[in-house]
């Protein structure tokens, strides 16, 4: 079937729960999961505005379990928590809110409007512009983008169809259990839950369910973001008590330039060595520094 007989279809309504079921089943011996609506035709995604545009690019994975392969970055706006030095805080802290982020010390600052950060697409217009890049990795990043996982199912419905073979990663805070819609095509789960030096509270950030979910499922695997010795103890305690498998724990350095990085990463390096877990390095910050689109 060729794409446009595809969204012609995918206009009319064919491209739901069937094409959902047929690209793959539902994993055993993990909790049951919730299912999505239907969709209506109006259904649409928010996504981050890069320029002009919807914030779709062509790169390398950086970071975590499949680095360096080609994909294509699908960002999401919006995220249900609000890390204190996240870097891409342009899909949640908005102009009005009243979230702090460390970008505060500098009088400078201006959070930006919603509306100028934002930009909402069909499900057939998001696919369009990821299949113009022929690549068969799509990352859904964000934001968190299991807020709006019924779109990002539709959208990877839309893209099984076309391209057979192409694979999905999804990134996340490990606070949202993914659909049954969204499981049946069989994502990577890139899990990073939060630590305190996030600026939340534990019970917002670590939710005993989706983690339980994605513990039993071998294919998500968790990255912390550590800055200091005291996140470790912390990493130990998350990974004792939500039963995360070691060998699918990865911890990488905080860090939104290349100084940072530079300097946390040697102390990151030793502290996998001495304690068994896995390391992952940040190509995008290593190589372009807090570059957006790349
Ligand atoms: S969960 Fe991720 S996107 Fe959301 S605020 Fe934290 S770092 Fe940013």
């Amino acid at each position: 079937m060729r794409f446009a007989d595809l969204l012609v279809l995918s206009r009319m309504g064919v491209h739901t729960r069937e094409d959902a079921v047929t690209a793959g089943s539902v994993g055993t011996g993990q909790p049951s999961l919730p299912r999505l609506e239907t969709p209506r035709m109006t259904d649409s995604l928010v996504l981050a505005k890069l320029d002009a545009g919807p914030e779709i690019f062509h790169s390398l994975q950086g970071e975590g379990a499949s680095v360096g392969t080609p994909s294509v970055f699908v960002r999401l706006s919006r995220c249900n928590l609000h890390c204190v030095w996240c870097d891409t805080d342009y899909t949640w802290n908005f102009a009005g809110t009243s979230f702090s982020h460390d970008k505060d010390a500098d009088p400078a600052y201006r959070k930006p409007v919603r509306a100028e950060v934002q930009v909402t697409l069909s499900d057939e217009e998001i696919a369009r512009e990821i299949l113009r890049h022929g690549c068969d990795n799509v990352i859904f990043t964000g934001g968190e983008p299991l807020l709006q996982q019924p779109g990002i199912a539709r959208v990877m419905t839309l893209l099984r169809t076309a391209m057979p073979e192409v694979r999905f990663e999804i990134e996340t805070n490990g606070t949202q259990m993914p659909a049954a819609e969204l499981e049946a095509l069989r994502p990577r789960y890139n899990v990073s839950p939060k630590l305190g030096n996030a600026g939340m509270r534990a019970d917002q950030c670590l939710i005993p369910a989706p983690l339980a979910f994605f513990a039993a499922c071998d294919r998500a695997t968790f990255k912390f973001v550590c800055a200091a010795g005291s996140d470790l103890d912390e990493i130990r305690g998350i990974v004792d008590t939500h039963r995360l498998p070691r060998q699918r724990v990865l911890l990488m350095p905080e860090a939104t330039s290349r100084e940072e990085l530079e300097q946390r990463r040697p102390w990151l390096f030793e502290v996998c060595r001495q304690t068994g877990f896995r390391y992952s390095d940040r190509l995008h910050v290593a190589i372009f520094g807090s570059r957006r689109g790349v």
